[in-house]
């Protein structure tokens, strides 16, 4: 393997997350080499992006499209695979140094434990294996001696102000909110929003699925938990604060009482970029941030009453054992529900408050329980819908 380059499998390729990820390899060519490129369904974007990056392996979730890639593919020597276990084989090819997990919701969690049992590096995008499973994975990777890098801009962000640090305890990690698109708003206004204003995100232009918890703030839960696992802080040293120009990215709080930030333009290149390339800070051409561009920062109190699911993701985590698997496969039902016009937005609070009632809590879930609470979740939440 040559030296000084990293190779890299993207989970998600085609995604925000997935095509911010080679535009970091673009500003960095020499430092990256794409081995494996991995879709669910948009397969000529797919094909696209193996013409350019030669990956040895292609990976296209939904079967029915697999004569397409490989019919593209297949000249120019790239091995194509699909369906659903393709994704826990091709992460262990000897080759990879490291996974970034770009792909959405609970489909990534049996990839990530596959990449980590074979020693893979993860650059992790994927806040929702961390929800369901945060125990397990930590304790995988911990003794498969595998660095989870954080990709998320907050975690990025703690990632980064403890660089230097890690024999610091941590008093406090104080996560950043942006609000979202009905910060300040009431709960008769929630109750009439649509899919498109829901889908308006004020900062940051991403994926469908995290467009709407940030709507809900359920992105802000997912990410307590997510801070709980990969820093190993307790919940409550874990504080959410609004801050809408989406400048501060987070910040750490020590024993002394001094607190770090990292600050910069809303722009997800950069914690890819730091995931993919720590230890090092690779230089690139990006939009710099300018103080005067931005004379007030402003911070505010999280609205819990009117955005039911961040104060739902504080109980998952406290109840702990399953119940944040719970919390995850309803939202994930819930969602994807009000992205066909289903549900109403308040109905996805209800629903995910409704399946944390209804499921038994298993205290010391194993990897077989999760999977089970997954299954039973999505299909209690189905019923509320209809
Ligand atoms: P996206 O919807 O834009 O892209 C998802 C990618 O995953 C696509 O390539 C798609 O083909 C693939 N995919 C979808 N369902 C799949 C399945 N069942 N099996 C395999 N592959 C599947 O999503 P995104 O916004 O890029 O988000 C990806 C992950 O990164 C999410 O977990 C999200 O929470 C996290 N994240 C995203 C951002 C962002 O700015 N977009 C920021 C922080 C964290
Ligand atoms: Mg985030």
């Amino acid at each position: 393997m040559t030296e000084n380059k990293k190779h890299i499998a993207i989970l998600g390729a085609t995604g925000s997350i997935g095509t911010q990820a080679l535009e970091v390899v673009d500003s960095n060519p020499e430092r990256f080499v794409v081995e494996v490129l991995t879709a669910q369904n948009n397969a000529d974007l797919l094909i696209e992006q193996a013409a350019k990056y030669t990956p040895n392996t292609v990976v296209i979730g939904n079967e029915a499209l697999y004569d397409k890639v490989f019919s593209a593919l297949d000249p120019l020597d790239i091995k194509v695979y699909s369906g659903e276990n393709a994704l826990s084989s091709v992460v262990q090819m000897e080759a990879i140094d490291i996974v970034l997990t770009a792909l959405v919701g609970y489909a990534g969690l049996t990839p990530t434990i596959k990449a980590i049992e074979a020693g893979k590096h993860i650059a992790l995008a994927n806040k929702e294996t961390l929800v369901v499973a945060g125990e397990l994975i930590m304790k995988l990777a911990h003794e498969k001696g595998v660095n989870i890098y954080p990709v998320d801009s907050e975690h990025s962000a703690i990632f980064q102000c403890l660089v230097g640090e890690f024999q610091n305890p941590i008093e406090k990690i104080i996560l950043t909110a942006s609000g979202g698109p009905f910060r300040g708003k009431d709960k008769s206004y929630l109750e009439k929003v649509t899919k498109a204003q829901a889908l308006k995100h004020p900062n940051w232009d991403m994926g469908a699925k995290i467009t709407i918890d940030s709507a809900t703030l359920m992105n802000k839960g997912l990410e307590v938990i997510e801070a709980k696992w990969l820093f190993g802080v307790a919940v409550n040293q874990i504080d959410v604060v609004v801050h809408p120009q989406s400048i501060i990215h987070s910040m750490v709080q020590f024993e002394d009482g001094s607190i770090k930030a990292q600050l910069g333009l809303p722009d997800m290149r950069l914690p890819i970029q730091f995931a993919l390339g720590f230890p090092e800070r690779l230089k690139n051409n990006y939009p710099r941030f300018s103080f005067v561009d931005y004379p007030n920062l402003t911070f505010e109190k999280p609205d819990t009453d009117t955005f039911r699911n961040l104060a739902l993701a504080f109980e998952a985590i406290n109840i702990g054992g399953n119940a944040p698997c719970v919390l995850n496969a309803a939202n994930e039902v819930a969602v994807a529900e009000f992205l066909k016009d289903k549900i109403s937005f308040l109905d996805i609070p209800r629903i995910v408050e409704e399946c944390l009632n209804k499921i038994d809590v298993i205290d010391k879930p194993v990897l077989e329980d999760y999977i089970n609470t997954d299954k039973e979740t999505r299909i209690i939440a189905l019923e509320l819908v209809n």
